[in-house]
């Protein structure tokens, strides 16, 4: 289990930072990820003009993908070179502006207005300053969340969504002894006690 070895491990943000920097960003996939384009309908549930949450989004493709679709698209993200690049490399023009409620925060926001990408900590966030969300795509986002944290996200992401909303959350499955992470170990009887 993972109440070993991980379970006092922390990655700072500082730590993050440094992989974007680096380029060290295994974790980003150019071509998007396959569980997304399975369980679209579970996420949508046929339903239109969502509001859709990417927490730790990185430059994730499926951002504009899903903005593509007509849903408009919030994501969090601590490194400003990440969302720097997501905006760049789709080629999508955008302007920032600061965050009144957080200190040192910037919003990059598509000029389309339909993706807005928060450049602050997740824990800086609350639903007065976003709102609540229909779905939400939740990948390499707990997994990288430091074992001490879970709790703190769990019970925010809780606070981020509406009542009828979908939320998919992929982890990953590896012996915790052999690898430290990120990504964590998180079993899915943590995934229940979490979320409930
Ligand atoms: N979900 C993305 C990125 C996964 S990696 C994808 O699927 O590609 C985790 C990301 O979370 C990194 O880009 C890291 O910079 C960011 N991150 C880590 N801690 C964060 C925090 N507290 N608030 C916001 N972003 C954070």
């Amino acid at each position: 289990s993972d109440v070993g070895s991980q379970k006092e491990r922390v990655v700072t943000e500082e730590e993050w930072l440094q992989k974007w920097e680096m380029g060290n960003i295994g974790f980003h996939k150019e071509e998007g990820h396959p569980l997304l384009r399975k369980y679209l309908d579970v996420l949508l549930n046929g339903r239109s003009g969502l509001r859709i949450f990417f927490p730790l989004c990185g430059k994730a493709v499926e951002m504009k993908w899903l903005a593509d679709m007509g849903h408009s698209v919030v994501g969090v993200e601590v490194s400003e070179q990440a969302v720097k690049e997501f905006f760049s490399e789709h080629s999508l023009p955008y302007c920032e502006e600061p965050v009144s409620e957080i200190s040192g925060a910037k919003m990059f926001q598509s000029t389309s207005g339909n993706i807005s990408l928060y450049c602050c900590s997740i824990y800086d966030l609350s639903s007065l300053i976003v709102g609540k969300f229909d779905g939400v795509w939740d990948r390499g986002a707990l997994v990288a969340v430091n074992p001490c944290d879970r709790q703190r996200y769990a019970s925010l992401m809780i606070n981020l969504v509406e009542k009828n909303s979908s939320y998919l959350l992929v982890t990953v499955s590896y012996d915790p002894n052999k690898h430290k992470g990120p990504p964590f170990y998180v079993p899915e009887s943590e995934v229940k006690s979490l979320f409930g």
